[in-house]
């Protein structure tokens, strides 16, 4: 009754998730708002992409209220940052912390708590939790992230109830055509994630519009669709940001044959003085170079920042 009544006085709960292609940060938005809906709640859930590629910033938007939803558009002033990597942080391109001041909490999938409201000025209380490695452990793949997110918002937010959550990501995804077998481990990473959490105190904002509809977009779309500001601009972007796993070249094995530097698809590998070299602000984790290298003289490791 205590949260019915805290999220009454919301009038509306704005919940932004941002994330990465690939982490299914548009079906984590799905299955809270398919479950804010089954707990009563009116909701409305929306992705916003801006490069159409795996690694690329990605944004979603779940809104639930107890009364007619009329806003559209993006969140502006989120109640909930739910963030599927923590690298997004470090790229202002990202949009992640855009509206911050008023928000009641954000969520950060880290293996590193760390100091991130200090390193990222972070203004509302920061949770942290290592999404990724749950589920790693339950499904087998750390960047299957969109089950783990959705129960860390929906705990948060405190409106959900776990069955709620658990009939919601079931049904989300079987209407992917996620096998049986994959969607039970989803759901026992939806159960730890869930009890790993408890709900944040949300803060009152001001009622949302109810008489119109209300288009929100005035500001740069967060995230999803970042800016390209001038020819040239590709260096000043961090995309090794986006790597999930990191090619080490092992040079007691590297013949200096040259392949990787002209293999790989962005140009991230250089030749110095005819050793290769890697850009990692720019290595997108491709890993082409490590499977074209004919002595496998280039290495795979999880990217730690990242995961
Ligand atoms: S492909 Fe392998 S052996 Fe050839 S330069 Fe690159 S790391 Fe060295
Ligand atoms: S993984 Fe290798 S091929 Fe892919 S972007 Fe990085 S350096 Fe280039």
């Amino acid at each position: 009754l205590k949260l019915l009544l805290i999220s009454r006085e919301l009038n509306v709960i704005r919940v932004r998730f941002h994330g990465r292609g690939g982490h299914g940060v548009k079906t984590a938005s799905r299955i809270v708002g398919a479950a804010a809906f089954s707990a009563g709640w009116q909701a409305q859930d929306s992705p916003i992409y801006g490069a159409e590629r795996r690694g690329a910033a990605v944004t979603a938007f779940t809104r639930m209220s107890q009364e007619p939803i009329r806003e559209r558009g993006v969140i502006e002033q989120p109640d909930l940052i739910i963030v599927g990597d923590e690298t997004l942080l470090a790229d202002p391109g990202a949009g992640v912390l855009v509206g911050q001041e008023g928000a009641s909490g954000v969520f950060v999938n880290t293996s590193s708590a760390g100091q991130l409201a200090e390193e990222f000025s972070i203004v509302p209380p920061v949770v942290t939790l290592d999404v990724a490695q749950m589920t790693l452990d339950c499904v087998g793949r750390a960047s299957a992230l969109s089950v783990g997110l959705a129960a860390a918002a929906a705990r948060l937010g405190g409106a959900i109830e776990e069955e709620q959550l658990l009939a919601a990501a079931e049904e989300e995804l079987a209407s992917l055509g996620v096998t049986v077998d994959v969607i039970e481990k989803n759901l026992l990473l939806a159960r730890r994630v869930y009890a790993a959490l408890a709900p944040i105190v949300l803060r009152s904002r001001e009622p949302a519009v109810t008489d119109e509809i209300w288009i929100v977009g005035e500001i740069e779309p967060p995230g999803g669709a970042p800016s390209v500001l001038a020819a040239g601009n590709a260096v000043h972007r961090r995309t090794g940001l986006w790597r999930l796993q990191r090619p080490d070249i092992d040079y007691d094995l590297c013949t200096r044959c040259g392949l990787c530097f002209v293999l790989c698809p962005d140009g991230a590998i250089a030749m110095d003085e005819e050793y290769p070299v890697i850009d990692y602000d720019h290595c997108k984790g491709c890993m082409i170079c490590a499977h074209q290298c004919p002595v496998r003289g280039i290495l795979r490791h999880r990217e730690v920042r990242s995961w």
